[in-house]
């Protein structure tokens, strides 16, 4: 025995030291102190129902309830979900181009627990994944914990965050297992044209690299856009769609997300068997939720979707009219989804060089957060979320506007 045992030294494990949240990191760099003398907004949290202005249906709810008083809905689903809850989702996400059956279906812990799946099952250690920059600072952090380098594919601002192509073509090579696409976008609240989505299919499909598509946000787009799922528009290259209800239905804390397996060559066999070895590993989702998930896709009413997005959209022109009057501010207009970015031109400020100190000033001194574009993987713009009240983000927006004519020089 050596004498590493002769005393108590319990070490993590390397997983666990790789773990990390760069939010949490970026937010604690900010030594959150807000303005004790002003009320605290926050435009940080990616939840739309903490501010009581976007709440689920009551036909889910009353799902759910029907399904816990019938007794029935206790014990251990199938692994990957019960047959029943993965017809209904087969159902509601079959597209013509892109056919689902219950047998393409799995259900897991929320999209997150849905893109882990995907990372574990495409990605061995050593190899690489391309993500988007700026992105869903989620995917870097599953790469980290399983020792896949993230390489990061630039996203262009001055073309509604579209993706370079040349520079996403460039980062292929031997050891990349997937490219992940995240449409609508979370910070950017873009929302690609079909023309767009099959371009990158064509770098994808000229090497031969499957996709992971977060379409966590879906069809919640504004006037003028449409949402193309991505395997509607391929008839070649391999896809995992990924989403869930957190958003769309607004129930994050239901922790319900799905995986859809879209395989129009035949190239994913070994990968749909390898998706469900994973997934007896730790059981599926809540057995009475699940449930619930036929009632919930199929009797939600169409009026609901509709009021959530009028109340997005409106938010988000409230948001970009505010916004881009204020000098030093630079909002790119969202299409979709819950978030707008908005570009900090420090050159036009006195004292605040980074999206970190604006961050940080704006909070010690008009106590409002929004997270800096850093935990996004994006300097000099920071990321508001638009789904709190408009009387919460009038009240912000003009403490911005104070804020900035304060430090401008
Ligand atoms: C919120 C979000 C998720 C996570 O969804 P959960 O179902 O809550 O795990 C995944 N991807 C993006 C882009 C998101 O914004």
């Amino acid at each position: 025995m050596s004498s590493d045992r002769a005393a108590w030294k319990v070490q993590s494990s390397k997983v666990a030291k790789s773990a990390h949240n760069p939010i949490r990191k970026i937010v604690d760099s900010l030594k959150l102190d807000p303005n004790a003398q002003k009320e605290f907004i926050s435009l940080s949290v990616g939840d739309p129902t903490i501010f009581g202005n976007f709440n689920v249906d009551q036909s889910c709810n009353e799902a759910v309830i029907k399904q816990l008083n019938s007794f029935k809905a206790n014990g251990y689903p199938a692994a990957h979900g019960t047959v029943q809850a993965r017809e209904a989702v087969a159902k509601a996400f079959t597209h013509p181009e892109a056919p689902l059956t219950a047998d393409d279906v799995l259900l897991v812990n929320g999209c997150s627990g849905a893109l882990e799946l995907c990372l574990n099952v495409l990605c061995d250690a050593g190899k690489n994944i391309l993500l988007p920059r700026p992105g869903f600072p989620l995917y870097g952090s599953l790469a980290a914990t399983r020792f896949v380098e993230a390489k990061y594919y630039n996203l262009k601002p001055e073309s509604n965050w579209e993706v370079d192509l040349e520079h996403l073509e460039s980062l292929i090579d031997d050891q990349t297992a997937a490219i992940l696409v995240n449409n609508p976008s979370n910070p950017c609240g873009s929302v690609y044209s079909r023309e767009h989505l099959e371009k990158v299919l064509k770098v994808a499909a000229k090497h031969h690299v499957p996709i992971i598509a977060d379409e966590i946000y879906c069809d919640l787009v504004f006037t003028n856009n449409t949402f193309y799922p991505m395997a509607s528009l391929t008839k070649e290259v391999p896809i995992l769609s990924v989403g869930g209800l957190a958003k769309k239905w607004l129930v994050p804390g239901w922790r319900i997300g799905w995986i859809l397996v879209n395989d129009p060559v035949g190239a994913f066999a070994e990968i749909r068997e390898g998706l469900l070895n994973l997934s007896q590993v730790i059981l599926g989702p809540n057995s009475v939720v699940q449930a619930a998930l036929p009632d919930i896709l199929h009797n939600t009413p169409k009026s609901f979707y509709e009021k959530t997005i009028e109340q997005l959209e409106h938010n988000t022109s409230f948001s970009m009219d505010a916004v881009s009057k204020i000098d030093g501010l630079k909002p790119v207009q969202p299409q979709g989804a819950m978030y707008m970015m908005v570009g900090i031109e420090t050159a036009k400020f006195k004292d605040i060089a980074s999206d970190v100190e604006f961050s940080q000033k704006l909070l010690a001194e008009e106590s409002v957060l929004c997270l800096p574009g850093q935990c996004f993987n994006y300097p000099d713009y920071v990321r508001i979320v638009i789904t709190p009240t408009i009387d919460r983000l009038e009240e912000a927006y003009k403490r911005m506007d104070e804020f900035c004519a304060r430090h401008r020089k």
